[in-house]
């Protein structure tokens, strides 16, 4: 893509209000705009990023069997009285149409996805299986200061699975801890995502979250660097103080992010709908549940949070907006020829084609945080080619132009 037909812009300063890295630096490159507190327009760089961390968590969950299906946001009250959360639920956002009528806008999809199932579900052999979506999800957050880590509307995945027995939820819910490990080192925060170990409400002794170390974090966790896990500081008093899988005390307390959860919800929810199944015998067996939720906007917030620098992101490949920020410093003729020859290679290229300082195009390019930059001028070209530099190195390297591919493929 040419950045002159880009319709955003980089900003220098933004509104004060502001206050969390991520929210600053997405919204200076024109990766995000604030509607208000909460809620953010995904741009087009934002949005490459969104769905390329979508489609790595779909790879994962397709992996696991999950058949990805698309609910609606509106849900009728009478299911939410049915499991108690019209009224317990504090952070509900609630509508009334003109008739009077009215809705939830959903937080979490059990109260439609449990009625849902009970339309397919009638025997011991329409199980295990699981469903997932991405959708946007409505909490009304009262802490809204942490940019896209904490919206008020926000992307999430949630994968829900079926089971005959808490068995066989057991043998599903380490698939999908395995599944999520996978999506956090795709994603590029594999040293920095811990398992951890959180209170798991009435039914298991824990349910686990991924928790990433970021100071921007609102969680505290206590680390076991040789296992590689965590404990919520919220559960510590339970575990005496010690990992539970060495049993060591050698706690290092961090702050951290909450980037996903997996838990048991055993019969929680299949009960209020009376969601069964009949076993070998035609006696009926009550569901059993898990539910495991990402969020995209979170993720895509703490990767920034973790990735960057005093001039601003730094995208690991996987989910970079491009692979390559091609920079024409008065050599257009040059530079469009080479970006011609990468984009047919099907190589990712946000050309910088705009008629700016040379200055301005690096600072953009260092804010915009593309994992390489090749710098097309006149010194570059008397020295036999283009100037290549990964945005984590300092120092920039000479490769001739016909060689250029072969080095990014
Ligand atoms: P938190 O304790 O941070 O409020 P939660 O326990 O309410 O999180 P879940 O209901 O389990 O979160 O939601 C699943 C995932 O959705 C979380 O792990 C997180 O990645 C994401 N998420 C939750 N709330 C928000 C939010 N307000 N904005 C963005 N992402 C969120
Ligand atoms: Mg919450």
């Amino acid at each position: 893509m040419k950045q002159s037909q880009l319709f955003t812009r980089t900003q220098k300063e933004i509104s004060k209000d502001e206050v969390s890295i991520n929210a600053q630096l997405l919204i200076r490159a024109g990766f995000i705009d604030k509607l208000m507190a909460g809620t953010y327009t995904i741009l087009p760089l934002g949005l490459r990023v969104m769905k390329k961390i979508e489609q790595i968590i779909r790879e994962e969950m397709n992996a696991i069997d999950g058949q990805e299906i698309f609910m609606p946001t509106l849900h009728p009250k009478e299911n939410w009285i049915k499991t108690g959360r019209w009224d317990s639920m504090d952070d509900l956002y609630k509508v009334k149409d003109s008739s009077g009528r009215e809705m939830a806008l959903g937080p979490t999809h059990e109260e439609v996805v449990v009625p849902l199932m009970k339309r397919f579900i009638s025997s011991y052999k329409d199980l295990p299986f699981a469903a997932y979506q991405f959708q946007n999800k409505f909490r009304m957050e009262l802490r809204s200061k942490s940019g896209i880590l904490r919206g008020r509307e926000f992307m999430m995945k949630d994968l829900y699975s079926f089971h005959a027995d808490a068995g066989d939820l057991d043998a599903y819910y380490e698939k999908a801890k395995q599944a999520y490990l996978k999506v956090f080192e795709r994603v590029g925060l594999k040293n920095e995502t811990y398992l951890t170990y959180a209170s798991g409400g009435s039914f298991s002794k824990y349910s686990h979250e991924f928790q990433t170390l970021t100071e921007a974090g609102e969680d505290s966790i206590y680390v076991c660097e040789r296992c590689r896990i965590a404990i919520n500081k919220e559960i510590i008093d339970d575990l005496e103080h010690s990992c539970p899988e060495c049993h060591e005390g050698n706690l290092d307390e961090k702050k951290a992010i909450e980037v996903g959860n997996i838990f048991k919800l055993m019969t929680k929810f299949s009960a209020p709908f009376d969601l069964k199944a009949k076993d070998e015998n035609g006696e009926d067996i009550g569901i059993v549940m898990g539910c495991y939720g990402i969020g995209l906007g979170r993720l895509m917030g703490t990767i920034v949070e973790v990735l960057h620098d005093e001039k601003g992101m730094m995208w690991p490949e996987a989910v970079a907006p491009f692979k390559v920020h091609l920079l024409s410093l008065g050599e257009n003729e040059e530079a469009q020829k080479i970006y011609q020859s990468l984009v047919e290679k099907g190589i990712e290229v946000l050309y910088d084609d705009r008629d700016t300082s040379a200055g301005e195009k690096f600072a953009d390019s260092d804010l915009i945080g593309i994992p390489y930059r090749v710098v097309v001028s006149k010194k570059s070209l008397a020295s036999g080619g283009v100037e290549v530099k990964r945005r984590d190195e300092s120092e920039s390297r000479i490769v001739r132009t016909e060689e250029l591919s072969n080095i990014l493929k």
